[in-house]
């Protein structure tokens, strides 16, 4: 059995990232969101354990002496971290994963693991950015417009990603990453055919 596939999705704030992996996971099988540990409050219509587990800083920052994430990262004042379980089960068990981390995160995945697919999500031009996050309400006028000053920050590590998503037309964005999906899995395949002595019996 092959070992999960890790695909990690980041972007700025109000680029799509949620709605995409969302969409994506309704229509993928073996395929799980990971989610994550936040200090953040939870937003209208988000649920606890599913969009993410939402604790204390206190509780946070006691799983971090615990050795609990894969990564943590301070992102817009809040900490959020990916538990190492969920992801480790996840890959032993063939299972692939999909992480909606930050750029900070991205890296220090990518300095652990020598696998992963990178994609990085946006739509074609910063005022759509900036229309989406009005619209979205879900931060007051000043965080919000802390999270695009932080965009432009976090575009600065496109370079590092392996795949740039332009999620304009929704679908478009959806069928893009499933592609990529199926592609990584595809390669996948490569090393397992290798591997398979039953293969030509
Ligand atoms: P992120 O998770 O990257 O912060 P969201 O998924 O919350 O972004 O999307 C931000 C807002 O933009 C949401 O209100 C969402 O409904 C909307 N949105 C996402 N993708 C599109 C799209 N392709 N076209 C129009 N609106 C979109
Ligand atoms: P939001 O508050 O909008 O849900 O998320 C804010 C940012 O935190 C997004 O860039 C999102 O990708 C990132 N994020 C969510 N979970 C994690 C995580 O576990 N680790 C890291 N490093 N970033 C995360």
């Amino acid at each position: 059995m092959r070992e999960g596939i890790i695909f990690i999705i980041s972007g700025p704030s109000g680029g799509g990232k949620t709605t995409l992996v969302k969409k994506v996971l309704e229509s993928s099988e073996n395929l799980m969101f990971s989610v994550s540990y936040t200090t953040r409050k939870p937003r209208g219509g988000e649920v606890d354990g599913k969009d993410y587990k939402f604790v204390s800083e206190k509780e946070f920052r006691k799983m971090i002496g615990e050795g609990k994430f894969v990564e943590y990262a301070e992102v817009h004042d809040q900490l959020y971290g990916t538990p190492v379980d969920l992801l480790e089960e996840a890959t032993s068990k063939g299972i692939d994963l999909i992480l909606d981390i930050d750029v900070q995160g991205a890296s220090q995945i990518r300095n652990k693991y020598d696998s992963g697919v990178y994609c990085f999500v946006l739509p074609s031009s910063f005022r759509i950015l900036k229309e989406r996050l009005s619209k979205r309400a879900s931060e007051n006028v000043s965080e919000a417009e802390r999270r695009l000053s932080e965009a432009r920050k976090e575009m600065e590590d496109i370079d590092y990603y392996d795949y740039i998503i332009i999620n304009d037309s929704l679908d478009e964005a959806v069928n893009c990453l499933a592609s990529v999906i199926t592609a990584a899995r595809c390669e996948n395949e490569k090393v397992l055919v290798r591997i398979d002595k039953d293969y030509f019996s």
